[in-house]
């Protein structure tokens, strides 16, 4: 068999970063760093081709735009290479992995998301094994979905969340299985991952500024904050709610203006502060009537997903109504049906 050609997209992060006096900072040599890394691995890994990108950025900088770019940057290059590798900061990569499941719907290669919690270029890096290991798994058969590596786990994009400032195993799905496991060998978990599709359905729309904003609940919220809020005249308002789905219903308030807002067109989303498990409104009386509301329930999916997956639906030019309905169906796997 001929050896695997893989795509590496450089977009930034710490892994290609040096300390300055202002803090970590792109390195200016970062390429040749990365050859040589590579030079010095045995021949068993696949050949790449590095694409750049010109100004890498601290993935906090990161906008629904930049997620465009890579999506389309891969949907280009997609008959070019066998699988592709993105390095890209751990503070954002995994909105920027689950807006790429969506833009990819139905990829039938490997997009493997990878990055590092300590410089490529310093003692002690875990970009090395991460982005060795990602090479890998971007020429591997059984991968056809967006995915994050990092320190021994590949975990499905949408379902990702960063969950450690400071350790290597800096990513967790705690809604979903990891898709395969380091060791020895690698261990694939053939239930979890996705089938390879038919065919690709590729989205690639405008990512346009559409205005998605999280309310995150606290104990004693005022209701004048969640007018505040509302007053921006947002396209959608994702509620993190407490445990299944509740909200304080004391103050009748919330509900009266959640019920106002979604009546003049607002998308409003429930989901959980809590990481593992299902939202299910109405469990409890206290987050009743939010249905009533219009509110929806994200179901299980994370945060991040829910976020990007509001901006793709928007991005497709969609009315509220259909993006409420379109939301609630499994799109690239990032909600159990
Ligand atoms: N701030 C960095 C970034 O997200 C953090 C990292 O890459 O680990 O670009």
């Amino acid at each position: 068999m001929s050896r695997k050609h893989i795509g590496l997209i450089y977009t930034g992060g710490t892994v290609g970063m040096t300390r300055t006096a202002q803090g970590y900072a792109p390195m200016p040599d970062f390429e040749s760093f990365l050859a040589r890394l590579l030079e010095s691995q045995d021949a068993s890994l696949p050949r790449y081709t590095l694409h750049a990108y010109e100004s890498p950025i601290d993935s906090s900088n990161a906008t629904p735009q930049d997620w465009q770019r890579i999506g389309r940057d891969i949907a280009a290059r997609y008959n070019d290479y066998d699988g592709f590798v993105i390095l890209h900061g751990t503070d954002t990569m995994a909105y920027t992995a689950a807006a790429l499941s969506f833009m990819l719907q139905g990829v039938r290669k490997p997009v493997i998301m990878t990055g590092s919690q300590i410089p490529l270029s310093a003692p002690n890096s875990d970009a090395p094994h991460n982005l060795v290991t990602a090479l890998q798994l971007a020429a591997s058969e059984e991968v056809n979905e967006v995915t994050i590596y990092f320190n021994g786990r590949l975990l499905r994009g949408n379902r990702a969340t960063k969950v450690s400032i400071t350790a290597l195993d800096a990513f967790d799905s705690p809604n979903y299985p990891w898709l395969a496991e380091a060791g020895t060998q690698m261990r694939f978990d053939m239930q979890a991952l996705l089938p390879r599709a038919d065919k690709e359905r590729f989205e690639l729309p405008d990512y346009d500024d559409a205005l998605v904003v999280p309310l995150r609940f606290v104990p004693g919220l005022p209701v004048r904050a969640v007018q505040a809020l509302l007053d921006l005249g947002p396209q959608a308002v994702i509620l993190q709610c407490y445990g299944a789905g509740n909200i304080p219903d004391r103050d009748p308030g919330f509900l009266e203006l959640l019920g106002r807002a979604h009546a003049g067109g607002v998308v409003l989303v429930a989901c959980s502060q809590s990481p593992q498990g299902k939202v299910s409104i109405g469990t409890y009386a206290a987050g009743a009537g939010m249905t009533a509301a219009g509110v929806i329930g994200a179901s299980d999916m994370g945060f991040e997903a829910i976020f990007a997956k509001l901006h793709h639906l928007f991005a497709l030019g969609m009315p509220a109504d259909v993006v409420r309905k379109k939301f609630l169906c499994n799109l690239s796997g990032e909600l159990t049906d």
